[in-house]
């Protein structure tokens, strides 16, 4: 549910009969309208999170970042198409495809996926249905659960709307998004515009910035995507081993898709405090997952 069709139905069904509250009763009125208007519920969590921006802008805008990313990786000769490698393509559509379905997104967008071959241990999924994987990565994820872990958190940003979020925080709506959008589409990529849009969708290391999500955001798509990956059928313990290994990369020089996360003793105890929660989604799949339709 998008933030303005929340502020319409907010608008037509809580308007209170004028006689009980007095002027300064409105206003405190009008204030808790605008506020609870601009919010959102994240499914799994529950938690509310700020919203100014429609599903439909964050969507355009992940587009129009991923059309940028993959002119550039395809201009450095990175990218891996599905004729130069269809195993691999079909071994990463396998296991997210799977993920989409478990966050019941396989109709909300047309999902892209982006196989770039590189030794940076990175993976993104951005709103607009779309999936990076940098190559770099595999040996790390070892396995499909390990796959399936990388993914699972990252679909988890993008059922949670954390892109949306960060844009509503940074101010960045309606105008500047179209701005944006229109640069990006302009295929300059060079601009400030189409930069801070690469950096805000966790694309922006390339060019030397990147606006990593806030902690609160990562905890919670750790969360989802344990839910999601044991939903999808993959054994949700593999999601300790996993990070255990990409920890191990740490060193002088730890994974970028590291540096920005919690804490690796946070992770592996949040992961344990979730982890009797999606044994049930791994045992029965079908269990519906909070906040979603
Ligand atoms: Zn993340």
């Amino acid at each position: 549910m998008d933030g303005w069709h929340l502020r319409m139905r907010s608008d037509s069904v809580l308007r209170p009969e004028p006689s009980v509250l007095g002027p300064s009763g409105w206003a405190s009125f009008i204030l808790i309208l605008v506020v609870g208007a601009a919010c959102t519920t994240v499914p799994v969590t529950g938690r509310s999170q700020l919203m100014l921006v429609s599903q439909q802008e964050e969507a355009q805008m992940g587009a129009a970042a991923f059309q940028q990313l993959a002119r550039d990786e395809s201009g450095k000769g990175r990218m891996v198409s599905a004729e130069r490698d269809p195993a691999l393509h079909q071994r990463i559509r396998g296991v997210g495809d799977r993920i989409i379905r478990a966050a019941g997104l396989q109709n909300a967008y047309a999902w892209e996926y982006l196989i770039v071959r590189s030794s940076e241990v990175n993976a993104a999924a951005i709103a607009g249905g779309k999936i990076i994987v940098y190559t770099g990565i595999l040996p790390v994820a070892a396995g499909d659960a390990g796959l399936a872990t990388v993914l699972g958190h990252e679909v988890g940003h993008v059922l949670a709307h954390h892109t949306g979020e960060r844009l509503s925080q940074a101010g960045l709506t309606e105008a500047a998004l179209g701005a944006t959008a229109a640069a990006l589409s302009g295929g300059t990529g060079g601009g400030a515009g189409a930069q801070t849009a690469m950096a805000v969708f966790g694309l922006g290391a390339q060019y030397g910035i990147l606006l990593p999500y806030a902690r609160a955001q990562e905890s919670e798509a750790d969360h989802i995507g344990l839910i999601l990956m044991a939903k999808a059928g993959y054994d949700p313990h593999e999601a300790v081993n996993l990070w255990h290994r990409m920890e191990q990369q740490g060193g002088s020089s730890p994974p970028a898709f590291l540096s920005t996360h919690p804490s690796h003793g946070t992770r592996i105890a949040q992961l344990t405090e979730w982890m009797g929660d999606a044994w049930k989604y791994y045992q029965d799949p079908h269990l519906p997952l909070p906040g979603t339709r």
